[in-house]
C-alpha cells in the first residue's frame, strides 16, 4: 500500500486539490505559536529532526509523513511531538 502510494506520489484519499506548496507551509509558520520558545524547538532540534525525515521512507513528497499525515515541517517544530513510528522511532519529544 505505502509503495503504491509512493508510486502515486500523493495520498491514497487526498486528489491534487489538497496539495500544499511550500510558501503556505512557509506562512503556517510564521503563526506567533511557532515563534513561542515554549513549544518550539531549537533551530538545531528542529534541523536535526527534518534531516531525519528526509531520509525517512515514510516520508511522501517530501512533506508529509505517512504514518501520521503531518506536514514534517511542521509537526517536528513542537517539542512535544515525537516521531509517530513505535517501532523506529526517528526523533523524540523534548522536555
Ligand atoms: S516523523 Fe518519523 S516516520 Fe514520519 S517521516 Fe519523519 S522520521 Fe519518518
Amino acid at each position: 500500500m505505502i509503495q503504491q502510494q509512493h508510486t502515486n506520489n500523493r495520498c491514497r484519499g487526498c486528489g491534487p486539490q489538497y496539495e500544499v506548496t511550500e510558501q503556505q507551509i512557509d506562512r503556517i509558520l510564521l503563526a506567533p505559536m511557532f515563534q513561542d520558545e515554549a513549544i518550539v524547538v531549537s533551530k538545531q532540534e528542529y534541523e536535526q529532526r527534518l534531516g531525519l525525515c528526509d531520509g525517512c521512507e515514510k516520508l511522501l513528497n517530501k512533506q508529509t509523513c505517512l504514518l501520521c499525515g503531518c506536514f514534517v515541517r511542521v509537526s517536528a517544530k513542537y517539542r512535544s511531538k515525537s516521531c509517530p513510528n513505535l517501532s523506529d522511532r526517528k526523533w523524540s519529544a523534548v522536555e
